[in-house]
């Protein structure tokens, strides 16, 4: 794409925006059209990507406090003991050797009005022409009563990568034989719906083969919950003495309500009291601070246009990724990737005034349940209506069944395994380090 100079957006910008609020826009800084992401994970640094491979002349400036990375998605694989701490783990080398400008600090503040992005170290704020917001979530400590960022050192959610997920690998691998392990799941929506039950497998893989006699109690929130019938049947052949699983009935509430990160004990809303070896407490989420702060969010999560993640709260802003609203598209690096590709591709035709398309999505998530087994479940999503109202429309769902033969599960883990290299090389221009667990 050519240059976009102030002039020759401002000819443009009408056309391009017919769909949006009639807010006043303000004009386009002169020199290259600068676009700000903030957070680096799998929608920022897709998005980032994807702009500056399809149009070098855009600046953009990724905004991400971490200069490492920790991928969520394949964190329960490390738990298990089927991959290193390392081969989950990114720098930002491969993202800045794609002319993407990385600051590693931190966005405290959006003003839409002014398009800057205030930054905790630096005092100069970043000008934007337009700016993607894909902070990920944040943890909703104050649902659990004793849970906090310290009591989460002690009973690590691990629900957001780093140091958290290592905590959580400490934890399991100092525990004694015959210890008990608690997990808490949460409430719906939350990052990663089959998550929690991979990780459960995962964690008991781990325990039969490294902690005799151990065993994992899931304390749910829930009543149902993601690809219920594979996982069940994977507690029930792999872990049936390890995994017990307490789903919230009509009679019992197994919504953890509180916890004493000091004695290890884990409270339910039906009262029952579970002392822990190692706790995994992963609380209700919400979309990362910012964008609350910015005014991007109704209620816990950002609403956006379906056709584009336009944030529908603020002009020339994109939220994508596990912030976001996406209706019944789940919370997943693959979703954001999917994401990130129609918002530079709608970034792309905007800025240079072409017509924007509606974007079309799809997802696939996959979840190993014992070595070299993993089921799968996805779909694609359209721009459609629902009740009068703008959403995504799901179409050409799949899901593994139960009695799938193992010659199956075993290409879906497969596919998984391709789809983690693709996915991070893409990311992050870098091949894991396959290093011994
Ligand atoms: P993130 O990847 O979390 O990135 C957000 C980034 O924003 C972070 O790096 C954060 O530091 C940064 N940030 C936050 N606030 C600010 C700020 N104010 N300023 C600057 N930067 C900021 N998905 C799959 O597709 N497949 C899987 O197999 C899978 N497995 C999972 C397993 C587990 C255990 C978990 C927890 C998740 C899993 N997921 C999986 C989900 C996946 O990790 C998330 O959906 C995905 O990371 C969401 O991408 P995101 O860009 O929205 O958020």
């Amino acid at each position: 794409m050519q240059e976009i100079t102030r002039r020759k957006f401002a000819l443009l910008a009408a056309g391009a925006a017919a769909a949006l609020p009639e807010i006043s826009r303000p004009a386009l800084a002169a020199g290259p059209a600068h676009v700000v992401i903030i957070g680096g994970g799998a929608g920022g640094a897709a998005v980032a990507n994807r702009l500056r491979s399809a149009d070098p002349d855009i600046a953009v400036t990724l905004v991400e406090p971490k200069e490492k990375y920790t991928t969520c998605f394949y964190s329960n694989l490390y738990l298990g003991g089927f991959r290193s701490f390392r081969s989950i783990t990114f720098d930002y080398e491969g993202v800045r050797k794609r002319g993407v400008t990385v600051i590693h600090d931190t966005a405290t503040a959006i003003d839409t009005a002014a398009r800057t992005v205030t930054l905790a170290k630096d005092s100069a704020p970043l000008r934007y022409d337009r700016l993607v917001v894909a902070p990920g979530i944040d943890i909703k400590f104050e649902t659990i009563e004793g849970y906090s960022p310290e009591a989460a050192r002690l009973m690590p959610h691990a629900w957001i990568g780093g140091e958290q997920t290592w905590l959580l690998k400490e934890k399991l691998l100092a525990m004694p034989d015959g210890g008990l392990v608690v997990m808490s799941a949460p409430p719906n929506p939350y990052r990663c719906p089959p998550g929690p039950y991979e990780r459960a497998c995962m964690i008991a893989h781990f325990l039969k083969t490294k902690k005799r006699n151990a065993k994992l109690v899931i304390l749910d929130a829930k009543k149902t919950f993601s690809k219920q019938a594979v996982f069940e049947e994977a507690f029930r052949e792999f872990y049936d003495d390890i995994i017990e699983l307490n789903l919230t009935n009509e009679i019992d509430d197994f919504a953890v309500v509180k916890v004493n990160a000091a004695t290890g004990e884990v409270t339910t809303r039906s009262g029952q009291t579970f002392r822990a070896a190692v706790a995994n407490i992963i609380p209700a989420q919400r979309a990362g601070a910012i964008a609350a702060k910015a005014g991007l969010t109704e209620g816990d999560w950002c609403p956006i246009h379906p056709e584009n993640f336009a944030s529908t709260k603020a002009r020339d802003v994109y939220v994508l990724g596990d912030a976001a609203i996406a209706a019944d598209m789940p919370k997943s690096a693959f979703s954001a990737i999917s994401q990130a590709g129609v918002v530079a591709a709608d970034i792309i035709a905007d800025l240079s005034g072409k017509p924007r398309e509606k974007g079309t999505y799809s997802n696939t998530c996959w979840s190993m349940v014992a070595p070299g087994n993993s089921a799968k479940i996805g779909g694609d999503y359209a721009p459609g209506i629902l009740k009068g109202r703008p959403y995504l429309a799901p179409s050409g769902e799949f899901i593994s069944r139960p009695d799938d033969s193992d010659d199956i599960r075993h290409q879906v883990y497969q596919e998984s395994q391709d789809w983690y290299q693709a996915a991070v090389a893409d990311l992050f221009g870098q091949e894991p380090q396959m290093t011994e667990p």
